[in-house]
């Protein structure tokens, strides 16, 4: 983490570079912020963006690499058209950003329950130490 923003996220099984770049990057309105390059496991995000902007582009490029591991936007995937897969995220992210703005508990709650001494072993111990926090 460099002035409070993530340089790598750790994404199924690989660590992610975030890059922090000019905006010469411009699809479709919707998506202008960031892109996720699945071929180089990057996630570019404009560097001019800060807050609640920075937060929800992490969390979209993020959805972004899940739905391309999980192969959903593959040939007969449900996310195969480029077009769903863009409304899909945007709409879950978004979404995903208010109900966590709107109930300030979730969050912790969230993480409360996925390091709780009730999990199995196996969750607990296929946790990966070093993705606690990239600042460090
Ligand atoms: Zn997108």
């Amino acid at each position: 983490m460099k002035n409070g923003k993530p340089n790598k996220v750790k994404i199924g099984w690989k660590d992610v570079k975030i890059e922090y770049v000019d905006p010469s990057f411009f699809k479709n309105n919707v998506d202008c912020y960031g892109q996720y390059i699945s071929r180089t496991g990057t996630i570019e995000i404009q560097k001019e963006i800060k807050g609640v902007d920075l937060a929800n582009t992490v969390l979209h490029e993020i959805m972004h690499a899940i739905v391309y591991n999980s192969s959903l936007n593959s040939e007969g995937g449900a996310l195969s058209d480029g077009k769903d897969e863009e409304q899909v995220v945007n709409s879950m992210c978004n979404q995903l950003m208010m109900v966590f703005r709107d109930n300030t508990w979730l969050l912790d709650f969230i993480k409360d329950g996925i390091h709780s001494e009730e999990n199995s072993t196996i969750f607990r111990d296929n946790a990966d130490p070093t993705s606690k926090n990239p600042a460090n």
